[in-house]
């Protein structure tokens, strides 16, 4: 792979900065008496500052993920992670990033916070990449690549051999968020990232994890590459309730493996009994736990489920995905309902 040296790649301010060193920095080790960091000596545990580097967590994620510590940043949801990468990589006004579209809408934000021009590369009909085609939108200034596979909203993975063309030709980095590969019938290309020193991929606890409420999102990466991460991030970005509690859901992981293997029995009974409507006009292929499905009027059937207390996304103004609703995947209780509801509303929506 042909990514540049990192001191080229990164802010001149980020590859100067000293970072924040905090009491929890400068002593690490067992003690018996802490007096350095001004907290109140009552009220254990919540009164001590967590690890900055969340280390006890790291090693288990590690562990289960077959990667080094080293190897793991944690923030504050994905969304932490995406934030920090265009910190670290991309000046204000002058570099750009490449994203395929449609995808997730944070890549975006997160540029437009950052003040960091935004190239949309569009996915074919069957929503996939050409490689030749995002390499060509980028320039000497294109510090990151946002691939996202399986990607939100159309539910596909994306080609594999075009993700690897792509990691083998761009000089920057690429961004590959693999927030729905446990749903996925490929496996994750983490096990890569000795072989791609510009890969970082993204994942995270809100999905098959069972725990968006407790923001925690993982950027895996080369050792040098999430030390700048971690150079940049707020000092305490990961708090000590959701450290225990991930914990604590790591040493489910079957539980989870249960929940995937449910959720994807759901989508496809979903799917068929979907299939039967009139109202459905198509259903995409799904490697996630959601499906993108194209109705013959999106926004008034969206407005009729809401009437009912019934919540899906409204697609209907994405790119490609004109007509188009997404739909998560629930409980076999939650999906019945939707059914019942699109079945008593199929002959309004012929
Ligand atoms: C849901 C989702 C995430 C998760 O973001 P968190 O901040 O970790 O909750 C990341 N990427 C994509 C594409 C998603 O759909």
């Amino acid at each position: 792979m042909s990514m540049l040296p990192l001191e080229q790649l990164l802010r001149k301010n980020i590859l100067e900065l000293t970072p924040y060193s905090c009491a929890r920095d400068e002593f690490q080790g067992q003690a018996s008496v802490y007096l350095d960091a001004n907290e109140n000596p009552y009220n254990g545990p919540y009164n001590r500052y967590p690890d900055p580097l969340q280390r006890e967590l790291k090693q288990k994620i590690a562990a289960i993920k077959g990667l080094r510590p080293g190897q793991v940043f944690l923030g504050n949801g994905s969304d932490e992670s995406i934030d920090v990468l265009f910190r670290a990589f991309c000046e204000p006004r002058i570099d750009n990033v490449v994203a395929i579209e449609p995808t997730y809408g944070m890549y975006r934000v997160s540029a437009g916070i950052n003040d960091v021009a935004y190239r949309r590369v569009l996915l074919d009909e069957h929503f996939q990449i050409d490689a030749g085609r995002i390499l060509a939108a980028c320039d000497a200034h294109t510090k990151l690549v946002f691939l996202c596979s399986p990607n939100n909203p159309t539910g596909n993975s994306l080609n594999r051999a075009e993700i690897l063309k792509s990691l083998d030709r761009f000089e920057g980095i690429l961004v590959l968020d693999e927030a729905y590969i446990d749903f996925a019938s490929e496996p994750s290309l983490m096990s890569r990232l000795d072989d791609y020193p510009g890969l970082v991929v993204l994942q995270t606890f809100s999905k098959a994890w069972g725990s968006a409420a407790i923001r925690l999102g993982m950027a895996l990466a080369s050792e040098s590459i999430v030390k700048v991460l971690n150079k940049i991030k707020y000092p305490y970005n990961v708090n000590l309730l959701t450290q225990q509690q991930a914990a604590k859901m790591l040493e489910s992981a079957p539980r989870v493996k249960d929940w995937v293997a449910q959720i994807l029995q759901e989508r496809e009974r979903l799917r068929k009994a979907l299939s039967e409507l009139r109202l459905v006009k198509h259903i995409y292929p799904s490697d996630a736990n959601f499906l993108l499905v194209r109705v013959s009027d999106a926004n008034r059937l969206y407005t009729a489920l809401t009437e009912q207390g019934i919540i899906v996304r409204n697609r209907n103004n994405v790119s490609l995905c004109l007509g188009c609703l997404r739909i998560t995947i629930g409980t076999a209780g939650e999906n019945q309902i939707l059914l019942q509801a699109l079945k008593a509303l199929d002959q309004n929506f012929g």
